[in-house]
């Protein structure tokens, strides 16, 4: 067992085999009743309301549990509109349809679809239909000559996140954003709609963030510190993640009056989407008014923190997932924070058994995650230097089920954690385990996954079960790429095609999703195996060898490009030399670990501990990237253009994108720094485990 003593790994197996005894179904289809039994949106009372029940539980639970509040410039919507204005007057921006079925459709108190952090404007113009509005669909619209400049762009939902969406149609000069869901993407081409089967009805529509999260998340105002009431704030103007015109999403129904009327060009081939007719870039004689009307204003954000005290307070495991949904929530983010209290309340029943945690247990329910990621954004700016003293691992599990499948991204350092924890729980409905489950599914999937970022890891060729990077879309950004703490998100994930919409509620789960709750308690044992083990273990169990290979590949790949495009250079060969020298160091630190084990005293296993939690933060560059400064981590950030996916080595991969020498040269000194001193950790780490 990585990280303990043989001696002591026996009693940790059998306090993780009691732990494991009581999360159940039946509570953690009670706990999700429970948080969907009202729309909780961030900025509202509702928020409010499942915030102080959340506190609740976790005292119920014996944890020590607190609502911590934040001020953020966060606007709610006063008028989203949109009217079709040639060939014929048609009103747009239709309601989602109610269902007897499901009586929760029909609340009026559902907030309309609208874009988080969209500007307001009322412009009327031509349209443009851009397929994803990726920087490579400008360019083919480049190509042909056509221009958004002056019109409003239409693109559909997917390929990136929604905000670059917004930047490139800014970039490109249009007046206007309107985004759509696609049948063929999350519709009636993948299966059945809801409320017959899990995917989008015709009138469901996508909310979300159009906040530029890859420049800087959380609040807009107070980049880089805590949003708390004297804080020193910019004005609206200068907040560099805002973009500048107005954003709106629509359903399906209304995209293919839209896309039905317009004229020009056929689209490309792979522009053509679900709806039954031929789509065309435009705009012909199509045009459009929208109107984006919204009340910006501070408002409070209730983030829940609650703590299970250990014997040491010094270090502490963090768990984490956000409460506040874009209307019920079922899936994201209610299954994870559904899990997350069984979670608790096993662990709670351990400590009152009479186990007392060796590291303290954080448990924290993060508001504002939609709008921009506020609650842990600005938790960890407002505590970064208590958390970068303490804070050992980070473990998230926003959207924690939408089906069977087990996935997850992490740090390399605990990629490995988590398959062990899969390995130690069992799968629902058998006698095999989440980690056999999982390689069997990814076996036949055959690398073939849709849905979220996590599940499109590809099988690793070790035949290991594979785990994606971390990039952004949820609250492990700040801790991981601002505050260089070891992070990890995992869930389980199916056909899900309601995301972000009033679908995404009780009866979605309780029809679809997981009807018998029997993967909400699963991922809770998962999760409170991987907390114990981070809890429990004499020498934390991070896995460096794995991390330098990862980073190793990347510089490698990186060096080939730079050949390729001759700017490679002094400065590239060091970064490659560099990496090198952190797997050499990782090797020894981990063979001489693996030695010491039981060998040593505890106070050098504490000295060993106060290193290895430091490792990850050796690897920021205190300047943050070019361009984008609140990102400090060399290793990982999320992609400028793709806003979700992770971009490995980003400094210099952007440098290399823009064949920017001086940035080349700028980014590859600072990677080179950061890898040396993580590889000094390592060999002090090495030395102490050799220490007698
Ligand atoms: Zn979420």
């Amino acid at each position: 067992m990585r990280g303990f003593a043989p001696a002591r790994a026996e009693a940790e197996g059998v306090l993780e085999r009691k732990y494991r005894a009581i999360p159940d179904a039946a509570h953690a289809e009670a706990n999700l009743r429970h948080i969907t039994s009202e729309p909780h949106m961030a900025g509202t009372e509702g928020s409010h309301r499942v915030a102080e029940w959340l506190r609740d539980q976790y005292r119920s639970f014996g944890f020590d549990a607190d609502i911590v509040t934040y001020s953020a410039y966060l606007g709610l919507p006063r008028e989203v509109s949109l009217e079709l204005m040639t060939p014929e007057r048609k009103k747009l921006a239709t309601p989602e349809q109610a269902y007897e079925a499901d009586k929760d459709t029909a609340n009026p108190k559902a907030v309309g679809a609208f874009n988080a952090y969209s500007a307001s404007g009322d412009v009327t113009a031509p349209v443009v239909y851009v397929n994803y509005g990726t920087q490579e669909d400008y360019r083919a619209l480049a190509a042909i000559g056509v221009s958004v400049e002056g019109k409003i762009a239409l693109a559909r939902y997917g390929h990136c996140y929604r905000g670059i969406k917004t930047k490139l149609a800014e970039e490109h000069k249009a007046l206007g954003l309107v985004i759509f869901s696609d049948p063929g993407d999350d519709g009636y081409v993948q299966g059945d709609v809801f409320p017959t089967g899990p995917w989008r009805p015709m009138s469901g529509v996508q909310r979300g963030s159009v906040e530029y999260t890859e420049i800087y998340p959380g609040d807009p105002l107070t980049s880089g510190v805590g949003a708390e009431s004297g804080t020193k704030r910019a004005s609206p103007g200068e907040a560099m993640n805002l973009s500048r015109i107005p954003t709106m999403p629509i359903n399906a129904q209304d995209a293919a009056a839209i896309l039905a009327s317009m004229g020009g060009v056929h689209v490309p081939r792979n522009w053509q989407g679900g709806l039954p007719f031929t789509y065309h870039v435009g705009p012909g004689n199509t045009t459009l008014h929208m109107k984006v009307s919204v009340d910006y204003q501070q408002r409070p954000i209730y983030d829940v923190i609650a703590k299970l005290h250990g014997t040491s307070d010094d270090e502490w495991v963090m768990l984490g997932n956000h409460h506040d949904a874009w209307v019920y929530g079922a899936v994201d983010p209610g299954s994870g924070t559904a899990a997350m209290l069984e979670t608790a309340r096993g662990l709670g029943e351990l400590a009152r058994s009479g186990w007392k945690p060796r590291r303290t247990i954080v448990m924290c329910e993060w508001d504002g995650e939609e709008p921009g990621l506020i609650g842990s954004t600005e938790f960890v700016e407002a505590n970064l230097a208590e958390l970068q003293a303490k804070a050992v691992a980070y473990i998230n599990t926003d959207v924690g089920v939408s089906g069977p499948n087990f996935g997850g991204s992490a740090t390399p350092s605990l990629k490995e954690l988590i398959r062990d924890a899969a390995r130690e729980v069992q799968a629902p409905g058998g006698s095999r385990s989440v980690y056999d489950a999982w390689l069997e599914h990814v076996a036949n999937a055959d690398g073939q996954f849709s849905g979220a970022a996590r599940l499109t890891a590809k099988a690793e060729p070790s035949g290991d079960a594979p785990l994606g990077d971390l990039g952004a879309g949820s609250d492990f950004c700040a801790f991981l790429d601002h505050a260089g703490i070891p992070s990890m998100d995992m869930g389980f994930e199916g056909d899900y095609g309601v995301y972000h919409s009033i679908y995404d509620d009780f009866y979605w789960m309780k029809t679809f999703g997981d009807p018998t709750f029997a993967y909400h308690a699963t991922l809770a044992k998962v999760l409170g195996t991987a907390a114990l083990r981070l809890d429990e273990a004499d020498v934390l169990p991070f896995d460096y060898p794995a991390y330098a290979w990862e980073v190793s590949r990347a510089a490698y790949g990186l060096n080939t490009r730079a050949q390729e495009a001759a700017v490679a250079s002094e400065k590239m060969k060091a970064v490659v030399e560099a990496s090198a020298q952190f797997t050499a160091s990782a090797t020894r630190a981990s063979a001489a670990l693996q030695k010491a084990h039981g060998t040593v005293t505890v106070a050098v296993e504490d000295r060993i501990n106060r290193e290895l939690v430091q490792i990850e933060q050796s690897l920021l560059e205190p300047g943050g990237l070019s361009h984008r400064p609140w990102y400090k981590h060399t290793i990982y950030a999320p992609g400028s253009y793709a806003g979700y996916a992770a971009e490995l080595l980003p400094g210099l991969s952007e440098a290399l994108d823009n064949m920017d020498r001086p940035a080349i040269d700028r980014e590859a000194d600072a990677l080179t720094a950061a890898l040396q001193r993580a590889s000094e950790r390592l060999d002090m780490v090495a030395r102490l485990a050799s220490s007698k």
